[in-house]
């Protein structure tokens, strides 16, 4: 495929895409709103039905087997060349992102250049081939007092996969995003539910990978887009039986409520949600001695990036009251007082942000440190800096809360020791981190079993904001953070969610999996009598 095939007809028509072709949904109208005007673009995007839905999954379901069984090459290909017709779409879907989000344009930029750069990553995963977790355990006939049978293991894909685009990564967590490159990697057809609040980001995206399964021969199936608006859609599609697990981003309510329906669907299926986080800042006393102002400066920097509408965002701080806090205080205080009131997503978001704002401004036992500028726009929000004590933090679930956007609670923790207490009264986070100098080695030792316990990721002297997609990130964490923390939405690992061991017990050479027969055709890594190797 050449650049000049791989230019894409960026004409947005409303339309979902299902089975390879564009169908006119039926439901109730909805058109995107520009989040700087509050105004609605054009064209408007009919919903889908559950008949729509149910068309998507069964498609899917009958491109499972071709598609799993495609070649490493040929799946590697199919991605690289999703990769392709996205930046086909050059400045049509850079334009359509921006005004359906509000986030600038070096922003979306990154995010499709990230978008590309995770669906390459895959790509060169499955080449690879440890992902495939093949074992052989030879037989051993003279074993005594029982000879052993012939043994051999690898991975499958579960089977069609539900992705929920993500409303603040419209395209590095949506409809190509982290959860759709995973699990296609995997070998899972994949039905995406698209954001209602970039239908017109999720059609040109959509596009691209409708025409990218075409480029490859794949069959029809393999990529559906479904959307409206109401949570019927997305209801239907996780009860749906032919899914088999579901790749989630947003909200705890939302990813609860979804979590709820797979667990009562008569073959119950693992729903991976990413949820809630409000990612502790451990502020370390010799640190803070010695470079309080910086941190401070820096931290409001993290804070109100993208008006903090990253599931990352540092929304807590914990230190030791007492002279060396002041100084971060202070340049926090005035660094976020020059902080811009930056556009929000969607006027859902805004009111939410809002209204966990107006508690913690309410409450009792919080101060406001410090607010950003005021608000110009329809759909903006001003920073916010708040401060409690330890005792209160303890006794309100509340203050423990995520405020999705430019908020942050700083904690004034009475001694050193205090710190691990409040740290264990923490839920499941995605980030713990400990802004730390050598004099703070101790105390970092002990909060770190319990960090462990609690986050996905720890970072030392970094901000939260900002994942890595390679092979050692994890962008997961116990509940809340995740409805499952035994796996990681971004990077490499992410492909585990969607496979599943077979073990082939006395299968003839010529029956089994490629993956497992005797010669190692793929020159794949595989554990043969426990060790790993090329064999
Ligand atoms: P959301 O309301 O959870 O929606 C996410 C997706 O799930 C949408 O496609 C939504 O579509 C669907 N959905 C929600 N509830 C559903 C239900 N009960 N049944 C079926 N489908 C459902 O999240 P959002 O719209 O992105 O933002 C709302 C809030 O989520 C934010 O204010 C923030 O608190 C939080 N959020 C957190 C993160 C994070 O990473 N931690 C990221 C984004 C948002 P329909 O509405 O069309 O059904």
């Amino acid at each position: 495929m050449n650049d000049a095939s791989s230019t894409l007809d960026a004409t947005i028509t409303g339309d979902l895409l299902i089975g390879g072709e564009a169908v006119a949904g039926r439901d109730n109208a909805f058109n995107a709103v520009d989040p700087k005007t509050a105004k609605p673009i054009d064209p408007p995007f009919k919903g889908g039905t559950t008949d729509d839905v149910a068309k998507a999954c069964s498609l899917a379901a009958d491109a499972f087997d071709a598609y799993r069984e495609t070649t490493l090459e040929q799946r590697a290909a199919f991605l690289e060349a999703i990769a392709t017709r996205i930046l086909g779409l050059g400045d049509a879907l850079i334009d359509r992102a921006c005004t359906e989000s509000g986030l600038p344009r070096p922003r979306i930029e990154g995010e499709r250049g990230r978008t590309v750069g995770q669906l390459r990553l895959f790509a060169s995963v499955i080449r690879e081939g440890s992902w495939l977790g093949a074992r052989i355990d030879r037989a051993q006939p003279e074993r005594k007092p029982m000879p052993r049978a012939d043994i051999r293991l690898r991975m499958i894909p579960l089977g069609p996969v539900a992705v929920f685009g993500a409303s603040n990564f419209p395209l590095a967590f949506s409809v190509a995003g982290g959860d759709t490159a995973s699990a296609l990697a995997a070998g899972c057809p994949v039905v995406v539910k698209a954001h209602p609040a970039h239908p017109g980001t999720s059609e040109l995206v959509g596009r691209a990978i409708q025409q990218a399964v075409k480029d490859c021969g794949l069959p029809a199936g393999v990529f559906a887009l479904v959307g409206g608006s109401g949570n019927a859609i997305g209801g239907a599609l996780v009860a749906n039986p032919h899914i088999k697990a579901v790749g989630f981003t947003g909200s705890r309510r939302g990813g609860l409520a979804l979590v709820a329906i797979a667990a009562v669907r008569p073959e119950p299926i693992p729903v991976y949600a990413e949820m809630s986080s409000i990612n502790p800042l451990f502020l370390l006393p010799a640190a803070l001695k010695a470079r309080g102002a910086t941190i401070g400066r820096d931290f409001i920097g993290s804070l109100t990036m993208g008006a903090g509408q990253f599931c990352t965002n540092p929304g807590l701080v914990l230190a030791v009251d007492g002279p060396d806090l002041e100084a971060f205080m202070t340049s926090a205080s005035d660094t976020i007082q020059n902080a811009a009131a930056l556009t929000m997503l969607t006027g859902g978001i805004q009111s939410a942000y809002k209204s966990g704002v107006e508690q913690l401004e309410g409450h009792k036992n919080v101060k406001t440190v410090a607010r950003g500028q005021a608000e110009v726009g329809p759909v903006e929000a001003r920073a916010g800096l708040f401060v409690t004590d330890l005792t209160s933090f303890l006794s309100d679930e509340r203050l423990r809360d995520e405020v999705f956007g430019s908020s942050s609670l700083v904690v004034r923790c009475p001694d050193v020791g205090s710190l691990r207490v409040a740290a264990e009264a923490l839920e499941g986070q995605l980030t713990a981190t400990l802004q730390m100098d050598d004099g703070d080695h101790e105390v970092a030792r002990s909060l770190l079993p319990v960090l462990e316990r609690k986050a996905g990721r720890i970072l030392v002297n970094g901000f939260p904001t900002g994942v890595e997609v390679c092979h050692a990130m994890v962008h997961g964490g116990p509940y809340p953070a995740t409805s499952d923390p035994r796996s990681t939405s971004v990077g490499s690992l992410a492909i585990e969610r969607f496979l599943r061991p077979v073990c082939y017990q006395d299968l003839a050479e010529a029956l089994l999996p490629v993956s497992l027969q005797n010669t190692n055709a793929l020159a794949i890594p595989r554990r043969i009598e426990g060790v790993i190797g090329k064999d």
